[in-house]
């Protein structure tokens, strides 16, 4: 037997954990490779939980009974192979967390998507007088969710790293949105491995659980049968014929003796991923219990998510749109797909290994110019050389804004959907967002940058 718990990784989910393990009575120790941010260090030490930041002690980490990992730290790490060659169990905070909560789970991922889903769907269970709770990827960890109540149903955004530390966890309900190559460098560039770290969402499922799935997904289809899935399956498609689907101009649900139909027109989020995101929602939403008008009215006045194709404001007749949360080459995809205006677009950053080859069908139809906002901007201008009429590279995002209305007529769009990561020159993707808002804020005040 060990000496209780070790946290590595003090952030949002590894302090969570802590408090949980605390208020448990638990012996918890926690440990982090850099430095703690302020906020969680002193609910810490208000706490009276022990902690040492700027490195691992290894010798009090491999006395842990058991190990709870921060989704941010590599399997490849030393300190985790060593953890595992010594045979203590690492698990992950919603591993943990599961065991202290007996609410009805329903587990959301996929490459794509998973947040705005999330969301909605707890739009949807929220709004309809549901004791609901949000937590997971999206903000609050569930530990710390679940520390003061037990909510009767949690809504719960599950990234991959953290399905990978999931041995035990169940959802009652589970989400997969879809899978297209992502984090491939935490999953030694095989894609099958990252497609099964996924497919945990349904590992634990018994009969009565359900598992809900892009019907159009090629990838799911295509696995679906190497998995030993036990749960009832929903799916959701804008093709076929689904337990959502599209009929002409309506959005129809078929499930559980339910049926509802909505005009697409009505659905308040647009694009053809957000009609994929509201019926996963949808029918997450009714499995939880929701009904008809439940569903209508939540898919016709949720509000949508930040920097998810988020309006960003007009600025004489030129429209902004930030999608700062697009980080991969999917993603930007349903956004350019999405548009139906002329479009200047605004890419680059941190390039994942991206195939930009599955874009070019779109710009060439959409794009008058692509500006490049990043470091390193040289295959971006190679792959779109000659796709595009104008190329720009740009390295601040005022800078980017000039160039953009310099080239804009009224009804155009100027979208920031980067396709890449934002560490080149933002600390995160909200701070590219927010930057690019408050740039075209500031346009107001500043009546010289006219068209
Ligand atoms: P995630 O939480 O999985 O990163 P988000 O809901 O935050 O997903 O959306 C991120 C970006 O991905 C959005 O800005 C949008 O461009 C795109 N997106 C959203 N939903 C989908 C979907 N179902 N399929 C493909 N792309 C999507």
């Amino acid at each position: 037997m060990g000496n209780g718990i070790v946290i590595l990784g003090a952030g949002e989910s590894g302090v969570g954990a802590a408090l949980l393990a605390k208020s448990k009575g638990l012996d918890v120790f926690v440990s982090d490779l850099g430095k703690i941010q302020d906020v969680f260090k002193n609910e810490l030490l208000e706490n009276g939980i022990c902690f040492e930041e700027g490195g691992h002690s290894q010798d009090r980490v491999l006395k842990a009974s058991e190990v709870i990992k921060s989704p941010g730290i590599p399997d490849k790490s030393a300190l985790i192979i060593e953890l595992h060659k010594k045979g203590i169990p690492v698990i992950s905070e919603i591993e943990f967390a599961g065991r202290y909560s007996k609410a009805f789970m329903i587990g959301i991922t996929g490459s794509n998507g998973k947040t705005t889903t999330a969301l909605w769907c707890y739009h949807i269970l929220k709004q309809a007088g549901f004791d609901v709770a949000l937590a997971g990827n999206v903000g609050t960890s569930l530990a710390r969710t679940i520390i003061n109540r037990d909510p009767a149903v949690v809504v719960l955004e599950l990234s991959s790293f953290q399905l990978d530390g999931m041995n035990k966890f169940r959802c009652n309900v589970g989400v997969l949105t879809n899978i297209t190559p992502d984090h491939l460098d935490r999953y030694n560039y095989i894609f099958q491995n990252y497609i099964n770290a996924k497919f945990r969402i349904t590992q634990n499922q018994v009969k009565d659980d359900i598992f809900i799935f892009g019907k159009d997904d090629p990838v799911i289809n295509e696995n679906l049968l190497h998995f030993n899935i036990q749960s009832g399956q929903e799916t959701f498609s804008v093709k076929k014929k689904a337990t959502a689907y599209i009929d002409a101009d309506n959005l129809v649900i078929e499930y559980k003796n339910r049926i509802v139909k909505i005009p697409v027109k009505d659905i308040s989020l647009s694009g053809k991923h957000n009609l994929y995101n509201g019926m996963a929602a949808s029918i997450a939403s009714i499995a939880a219990g929701a009904n008809e008008n439940d569903i209508i009215s939540g898919l016709s006045n949720f509000e949508g998510v930040e920097h998810r194709l988020e309006n960003a404001g007009t600025h004489n007749g030129v429209k902004f749109i930030n999608d700062s949360k697009a980080t991969n080459v999917n993603s930007t995809w349903y956004a350019l797909d999405s548009m139906n205006q002329p479009v200047i677009w605004i890419a680059g950053g941190v390039d994942k290994g991206n195939d930009y080859s599955e874009l070019f069908r779109l710009v060439s139809d959409k794009v008058k110019a692509l500006i490049c906002l990043g470091l390193d901007n040289r295959k971006l201008i190679s792959d779109f050389s000659g796709k595009v009429p104008t190329i720009i590279e740009s390295s601040s995002m005022e800078d980017t804004i000039i160039q953009a209305l310099k080239i804009a007529h009224p009804g155009d769009v100027i979208l920031l959907s980067p396709a890449c990561a934002s560490f080149d020159l933002f600390n995160n993707y909200e701070h590219r967002g927010r930057l690019f808002k408050s740039c075209v804020a500031n346009l107001k005040n500043n009546p010289e940058i006219k068209l």
